[in-house]
């Protein structure tokens, strides 16, 4: 499944533009960062992608097809948003299987294949034991990994990850990120992180996409970006960052 956005352009209430013909192919199974300062325009391109937001030009192709003006809630996307934290009141398999209800029709499975398939996420994020908790009996970490499974539950044809680490202390954001790349690889989804951290972008993605006032200035793996940088930009982003 691959994501071609093309000259995709975002202001706000008439404003300057915020994105400016962003153009970007997120290929088959790739995990993909938006790396950049505060105000670049990284959240607005992820929910412009989500179908949170509506460009005011461009277009969306999933696989050639075009999704520019398909809801939000049809477009089979997996979310991991600091905005959607998990349910308070729902026990960690209700969160996962909530993620289910959002299928329609013939798609959503049984109640039986429901329960399957909570089961099945709960032991990809090692947590099969855990099914009853509520959030409040997690860690921040724990919290994270239902996060990622309810998320999974759809079998998402794209996963969007909105600074999903960022609330959570040094050390668990790194075995996190590890634990994330491992279930995005297994599960084989193509995958956008936005984040304003470097070293979690280098340290996460296949390519990363480094964003400067609503455009892209570079984009590139992380050895490509740290031997080549572009533009003066991303060579002073860069080193500020190491
Ligand atoms: P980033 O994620 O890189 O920090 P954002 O996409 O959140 O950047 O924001 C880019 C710019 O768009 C900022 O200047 C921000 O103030 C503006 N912006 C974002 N969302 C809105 C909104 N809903 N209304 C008005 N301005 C917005």
């Amino acid at each position: 499944m691959s994501l071609r956005i093309e000259t995709l352009s975002k202001s706000f209430d008439g404003g300057a533009s915020v994105l400016r013909e962003v153009s970007l192919t997120v290929h088959d199974g790739e995990f993909l960062a938006l790396l950049g300062p505060s105000g670049s325009g990284k959240t607005t391109l992820l929910n412009s992608i989500a179908g949170l937001l509506t460009p005011d030009s461009g277009r969306l192709l999933l696989d050639g097809e075009d999704i520019t003006h398909i809801p939000a809630g049809q477009r089979r996307f997996g979310m991991v948003f600091q905005s959607y934290a998990l349910f308070r009141h729902m026990n960690v398999a209700q969160n996962v299987e909530f993620g289910l209800r959002v299928l329609k029709g013939n798609a959503r499975p049984s109640k039986a294949g429901r329960r399957a398939r909570v089961a099945a996420l709960l032991d990809l994020i090692e947590m099969s034991d855990l099914g009853d908790r509520y959030p409040a009996q997690l860690s921040g970490g724990q919290q994270q990994r239902v996060a990622m499974a309810r998320a999974l539950a759809i079998d998402p044809r794209l996963l969007l990850l909105d600074e999903p680490f960022s609330a959570l202390d040094a050390q668990v954001r790194q075995s996190l990120r590890s634990s994330v790349r491992d279930l995005q690889r297994k599960v084989g989804v193509a995958a956008i992180l936005v984040t304003h951290d470097q070293t979690e972008a280098f340290a996460i993605a296949d390519r990363v996409a480094i964003m400067n006032d609503g455009v892209i200035e570079q984009i590139g793996s992380p050895d490509e970006l740290r031997q080549n940088p572009g533009s003066p930009f991303v060579r002073r982003f860069l080193e500020a960052g190491a």
